[in-house]
């Protein structure tokens, strides 16, 4: 039975989450505005401001360290020496389209592959501590997917000397001002044009930053799903916030469940790296049998996508709600050497890795649609550019290959920041204009909405509905329940910044849902049970959506 009352569309187009009056709030005015502290938000600020003219403005809704940066695990993908590794940069292309299942963007990942090289040479320059060999050079992992060892790492906080690094580095910098808990709204247009974007203060105040050039690189989307390894900032804003302006988005479709995340009741579902499989670790049920031959010739090692589904099978063939990954082919000195964070952070739940198996299952981790741009990080609407998990330049077609986005981040940053300082050269400054608010609505006001429990309705609508198994009826299932929450969601005015987040929530999730209903076939980590297998015919192509061609389901 449908649970749907009345078309969303037209609020599904609503423009604007709030209002101001130019006359009534403070200004802020600058060259280029960039959204979001990550690696891709930083590296467009050090190319922004390379050029001390150019005025940079860099926001962060949370601390700025509090990205998913931060968290990243397993390290940075780059062929620094070939020479060492008989690797090539042609192999890194190779290995990334191949993952990619026929959608990658054999362009976008040669610029990745081939300027990556020189982006991960600066952050050692910039004093990047990645861990070497006895000998002193950069000791390269192997992960999933990639031919060759070629991923630099510390330990298991490569994220976090990454944002580290960059951070001081933009910090140090004169001409760039950065502003932390503070929340972007909306991004503002002007006859077309990116003006800059609406901002809600820290003291409570909305401000408009007005800029020439406006950079997203706000991060992913996966805390739209009840099991996530994201911090809790991944909530698709950037995503919305462009689909309001008028950009077009793409892909959402794919979304990357990371196989094993540990899972205990009241835990954050901490991400246990896939360096742990790489070391010798192996996944066991809870009867303490090896179950991943039984999906994929590799086993344990197999492509990511197929060991989050065999963990689902397995679980579901026993009932059980957990797999656990046993550590004990390890030896303790290497465990103690390549994982101390996670030796760390699963003592303080009780459990000794040294002796003991962790329970893991899949969850969310890694949003591979985002905002369409091309190579240069121009969204399509003109004046916005996008870098990071935010964006889909088609890199990553319908997989990602694990420690690519980090160095995507690096790359296409890099560009972003390049393109806004080009280009804000030669365009004038936004003249301030108001925002109007829209009419009271007729009828009686909606009853005060409990946030807490419709966003763990639609999470938890999303994991079950839209996850890493999908059915068309399941997704029509999840589209009609979105749209009976449209109206009072997003048909509401609000002031604070967890009730505009789950109105970015639930715009992300429509636009999500509804590209995985329509796509109707299997390719990469798009999985439909109904049509399990990939058809190039119909479907080797991007789904990509914009406020005026919004999917009519
Ligand atoms: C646990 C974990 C492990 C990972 N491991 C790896 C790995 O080993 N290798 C790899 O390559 N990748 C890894 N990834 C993925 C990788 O970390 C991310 O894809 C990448 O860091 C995203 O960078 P970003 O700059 O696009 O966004 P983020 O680093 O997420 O930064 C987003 C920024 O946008 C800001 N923001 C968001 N919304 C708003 C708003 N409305 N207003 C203002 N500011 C806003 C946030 O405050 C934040 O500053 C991992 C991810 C996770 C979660």
């Amino acid at each position: 039975m449908s649970v749907m009352s009345a078309d969303p569309t037209p609020l599904l187009r609503r423009r604007h989450l709030a209002s101001f009056k130019a006359s009534q709030v403070p200004h802020r005015f600058t060259d280029v505005l960039i959204l979001g502290s990550g690696v891709a938000g930083l590296s467009a600020a050090l190319a922004a401001a390379s050029d001390p003219e150019t005025e940079v403005l860099v926001l962060a809704k949370d601390a700025l360290e509090e990205t998913a940066t931060s968290y990243a695990q397993g390290g940075v993908a780059a062929v620094l020496a070939p020479e060492e590794t008989g690797d090539s940069i042609e192999k890194h292309i190779e290995d990334t389209l191949q993952a990619a299942d026929g959608l990658g963007d054999p362009e976008a990942a040669r610029v990745m592959a081939e300027e990556g090289v020189p982006r991960v040479r600066e952050l050692c320059d910039l004093g990047a501590a990645f861990d070497r060999t006895p000998e002193g050079k950069i000791h390269f992992t192997l992960e999933g997917g990639h031919a060759f060892p070629r991923i630099l790492h510390r330990g298991d906080t490569s994220g976090r000397e990454i944002q580290r690094v960059l951070l001081k580095e933009v910090l140090g910098r004169p001409n760039v001002t950065l502003l932390h808990d503070t929340f972007a709204v909306d991004v503002l247009t002007q006859d077309g044009v990116a003006a800059g974007a609406m901002l809600f203060r820290p003291d409570g105040e909305i401000e408009a930053a007005w800029a020439r050039r406006t950079i997203l690189a706000t991060g992913g989307s996966s805390r739209l799903y009840r099991e996530t390894t994201n911090p809790r900032g991944a909530t698709g804003d950037g995503v919305a916030m462009a689909f309001r302006a008028g950009a077009a988005v793409q892909d959402l479709e794919f979304i990357q469940f990371h196989p094993t995340t540990l899972y205990l009741a009241g835990a954050d579902r901490f991400l246990i790296t896939e360096a742990v499989r790489g070391e010798g670790g192996v996944l066991r049920d809870g009867a303490g049998n090896r179950f991943l031959h039984r999906f994929h010739p590799l086993g344990d090692l197999a492509p990511r996508d197929v060991v989050s589904r065999g963990i689902i099978t397995a679980m579901r063939e026993r009932g059980e709600n957990k797999v656990y990954l046993d550590l004990s082919a390890i030896p303790p000195d290497r465990i103690r050497a390549r994982f101390p964070r996670i030796l760390e952070i699963l003592k303080g739940f009780g459990i000794d890795i040294l002796r003991e198996a962790i329970p893991v299952r899949p969850s969310a981790h890694y949003s591979i649609g985002g905002v369409k741009t091309d190579l240069d990080a121009r969204t399509t609407l003109p004046g916005l550019l996008a870098a990071g998990e935010v964006a889909s330049t088609g890199l990553h077609g319908a997989n990602r290959l694990a420690s690519n986005s980090l160095l995507e981040g690096l790359v296409f940053g890099r560009r972003a920041g390049e393109t806004a300082r080009r280009e804000a050269k030669g365009s004038p400054l936004p003249r301030p204009f108001s925002v109007p608010g829209r009419p009271p609505r007729p009828g009686p006001k909606p009853a005060a909405l409990d946030l807490v429990d419709l966003t763990s309705s639609l999470r938890s609508l999303l994991w079950l509905k839209a996850g890493l198994e999908r059915r068309g009826p399941d997704l029509r299932a999840a589209l009609d329940q979105i749209g009976s929450w449209v109206p009072y969601v997003l048909g509401s005015d609000f002031q604070d910044v967890p009730s505009w987040t789950i109105q970015n929530m639930l715009l992300t999730a429509y636009l999500l849902t509804a590209s995985a209903y329509r796509r109707e076939e299997s390719r990469g980590v798009h999985f439909r049970s109904d049509f399990p297998a990939r058809n190039d015919a119909g479907w080797r192509r991007h789904s990509t959506y914009s406020r005026e061609e919004l999917p009519c389901l």
